[in-house]
């Protein structure tokens, strides 16, 4: 046993040594808190501004994806990821990931029904992205909504290999207008997203998805952006989509007119019962696509840090460098949209690097990706993540940032904010160590109303960081919002306020800085 005044003199050890030691933590924290403000401000607006000054210039063409003025960003944006340092992302050998695409730019898609040719736009409406083919069939395939569902499914024990399969659009609701599948009066994506039922068509092996519509204008209005202009095709080795064609009612009573049935009769009875109707229907059927398209690639553009002790764990930052090119001798030269994130990614790029250089370097490794494709519908981050060039199991989050260099309507009196979305979607932790770096460096006000999922605008969904998160990748979306010129060609530099840009940019920085190098990597713990 030890002696009173000993243990007295272990005891006044012990606090003191523990006092040295909190004084000590606190100057190392101190410390790297220093650091960390050091690095966070080789990120200037004067530089944001001198990078955006080209890429934002009418020289750049507005980056249209498959263009020349994004080959010529993509060039731009890999000579400062080269100069600062940064390795070539692609494999070591490049900093460019290319992928091949097809442009569709004209369609033409015929439909006969017993030998009733009817008039497209106005009797039918067709997407692009099918592929040219001719279907020529007698066997239809009536099933109900086209939904597999554990509380309404219309493809129990079906087989519809190599038909054409003929649903509503839509999903079932009893007589006081509330759905079979929410139980509410609310829908849910099935009536929403009718790609989910291509989906399942296409699973089944069906040849192509019919869907009629109550009225073919109203839908003209909703999916009016996906009917004209053209569209771009990334090729793939996914199984391809089948045609989807949505009709009125009056060719669809002709489909079914062997069985002596008005379509809307069907629709009446599973919405009485809540069970769906199937039926083999017999007509004759013609389809004919014709496409008009060229082929061209785009590139991602990548840079990589390696990480020290935990290299293994990758952390991306990404923005999208594309933009929508010219229309009509105007150039959108998209300098909120999205130049000023892809600015805020070689500067965040060139800061890692510069501590790495002087023996700060992140953790964990880092891979700074500049996305071409993202205009066209999220192509070229949808191609990372089906082709990734480090293991997604591996990836532990996405901060990426598109639009950050503006003031929307509501902020225009309070000025110092961001939008952050996704940020609790996946992570807790996520969350917090941004609200903590925001805290304890930048403070902004961080709003949150565009990060609830049924906010009609759907931001969640539309840019790159999706495709992470719907691997199961945490992600953060940062944001200013939309404005008056936002896809128009008047999103010009000049109206760019690139002090709050170096606020927010640093904002990433902080939270990238804290992801990078924290002991432990961010959970998954929020279900979705
Ligand atoms: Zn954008």
């Amino acid at each position: 046993m030890l002696t009173k005044s000993y243990r007295l003199y272990v005891i006044g050890y012990k606090f003191i040594s523990a006092a040295f030691l909190l004084l000590s933590f606190a100057s190392y924290s101190q410390k790297k808190e220093e650091l960390e403000i050091h690095y966070a401000q080789t990120i200037t607006g004067e530089d944001l501004k001198k990078h955006l000054s080209v890429l934002a210039s009418d020289e750049y063409e507005g980056r249209e994806t498959g263009e020349k003025g994004q080959k010529m960003a993509a060039t731009y944006i890999a000579k400062q990821f080269k100069n600062s340092g940064l390795k070539a992302g692609y494999y070591d050998t490049s900093y460019f990931q290319r992928y091949p695409m097809d442009i569709q730019y004209k369609k033409e898609v015929f439909l006969n029904v017993n030998n009733n040719q009817y008039n497209p736009e106005s009797d039918y409406l067709s997407f692009y992205g099918l592929s040219e083919q001719t279907i020529n069939t007698n066997n239809i395939f009536f099933a109900g909504y086209g939904m597999d569902d554990s509380k309404y499914n219309d493809y129990k024990n079906v087989n519809v290999k190599d038909k054409v399969v003929l649903i509503f659009d839509g999903e079932p609701m009893n007589k006081d207008s509330v759905y079979y599948v929410s139980g509410t009066k609310k829908p849910t994506d099935w009536s929403t997203n009718y790609k989910r039922k291509e989906e399942i068509a296409r699973n089944l092996d069906a040849k192509a998805l019919l869907i009629v519509v109550n009225n073919i204008d109203s839908a003209y209005k909703q999916y009016r952006h996906r009917l004209i202009g053209k569209s771009i095709k990334v090729k793939s080795n996914k199984k391809e989509k089948i045609p989807v064609i949505f009709i009125s009612e009056k060719i669809a009573d002709n489909i079914s007119s062997s069985q002596r049935a008005v379509i809307s009769e069907w629709k009446n009875e599973i919405e009485k019962t809540g069970k769906t109707i199937s039926k083999e229907l017999t007509c004759n059927l013609k389809i004919e696509i014709k496409i008009e398209e060229k082929h061209l690639s785009a590139e991602n553009v990548l840079g990589y840090i390696e990480g020290t002790d935990l290299k293994n764990e990758l952390l991306v930052l990404s923005a999208h460098y594309d933009h929508l090119g010219m229309e009509a001798g105007q150039v959108f030269n998209g300098a909120d949209d999205d130049g000023s994130g892809t600015v805020s990614i070689i500067e965040l790029a060139q800061t890692f690097a510069l501590a790495k250089k002087e023996g700060h370097g992140p953790r964990r490794s880092m891979l700074f990706i500049t996305f071409s494709g993202e205009e066209k519908g999220l192509l070229g981050s949808e191609y990372y993540t089906d082709n990734p060039v480090y293991p997604l199991k591996n990836t532990i989050a996405d901060l990426n940032i598109d639009m950050i260099g503006r003031v929307d309507a509501k902020h225009k009196d309070s000025i110092e904010y961001v939008y952050v979305i996704g940020s609790d979607k996946l992570s807790s932790e996520l969350h917090r160590i941004n609200e903590n770096a925001n805290r304890q460096f930048c403070k902004l006000k961080l709003d949150y109303t565009f990060n609830n999922v049924h906010d009609p605008n759907r931001f969640y969904y539309r840019s790159d960081h999706y495709n992470f998160a719907k691997n199961n990748i945490p992600v953060i979306f940062y944001f200013n919002g939309t404005h008056e010129d936002y896809h128009k060609e008047t999103d010009e530099i000049s109206k760019i306020n690139f002090d709050l840009m170096e606020k927010r940019a640093r904002l990433v920085f902080y939270t990238a800085w804290e992801l990078a190098n924290r002991d432990e990597r961010i959970k998954v713990d929020v279900k979705q």
